[in-house]
């Protein structure tokens, strides 16, 4: 279990997170919706102790930062470094064994080559693949499925699922709502700082009602264009 309480965040006078609390259980796929801009990759980088904050997080695992996978919306590899190792050095950092490194690498990806080089959706690929091999128990995952092709969306999914059946916890946003309601058990929508509405598998109807913008065809008419 996971616990954040009173969770803030500012940049400057930009108060970008308003008293957050969230539970976190094993086991589960939680959901996290908003506009660009709401705060879901600083909640993240919060959480993951990335960025500085007000609040408490609270955690069965301790450091939760040896414990947890975190993928960022734009991973970040050094120029030097093939990716197989990228891999090694991540897993040798965690004490974990990258043995059978190639036949463990589900994306079919170019281990040779250097990872800075490697296109976005390689990239996210790339870093999956790194946090897996990890054995974290809590998986942040900002956006994975941004830039990656239709096999491996379905790849990514099947994975997410297959931790949740081990018991891992995973936190996930993404801007395509069916990906999140096709796995997930609870998701929160992000709004003016707050996260004050949650939505379980039951309400999934209500979200997508909630993230319709009704307005959009007559400001497309305004602007003339057709
Ligand atoms: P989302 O992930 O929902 O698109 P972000 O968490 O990236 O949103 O950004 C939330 C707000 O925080 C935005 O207004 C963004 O400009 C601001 N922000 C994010 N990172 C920084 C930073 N390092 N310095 C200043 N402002 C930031």
């Amino acid at each position: 279990m996971i616990k954040v309480r009173n969770l803030s965040k500012s940049y400057g006078s930009n108060k970008v997170l308003d008293d957050i609390n969230l539970e976190l259980s094993k086991g589960k796929i939680y959901g996290v919706v908003g506009e660009n801009g709401s705060g879901k990759t600083t909640l993240f980088k919060c959480i993951a102790g990335l960025e500085e904050y007000s609040g408490s997080i609270k955690s069965e695992f301790e450091p939760l930062k040896n414990h947890l996978g975190i993928l960022l919306t734009e991973p970040y590899f050094m120029s030097k470094l093939t990716a197989r190792e990228y891999v090694m050095l991540m897993c040798n950092a965690r004490g974990r064994s990258y043995k059978e490194i190639d036949e463990k690498n589900i994306f079919d990806l170019p281990l040779d080559r250097y990872a800075s080089q490697y296109s976005t959706g390689m990239k996210k690929k790339l870093a999956m693949f790194t946090i897996l091999l990890q054995g974290n128990a809590f998986f942040i995952l900002d956006e994975p499925y941004n830039g990656v092709d239709i096999q491996s969306n379905f790849i990514i999914t099947e994975l997410i699922k297959t931790l949740r059946g081990l018991g891992k916890t995973i936190l996930i946003s993404s801007h395509i709502i069916s990906s999140l309601t096709e796995i997930c058990d609870d998701i929160f929508l992000l709004k003016e700082g707050q996260m004050n509405q949650s939505f379980s598998k039951e309400n999934f109807k209500f979200l997508e009602i909630e993230m319709q913008n009704d307005n959009i065809a007559d400001k497309i008419n305004l602007l003339g264009l057709i």
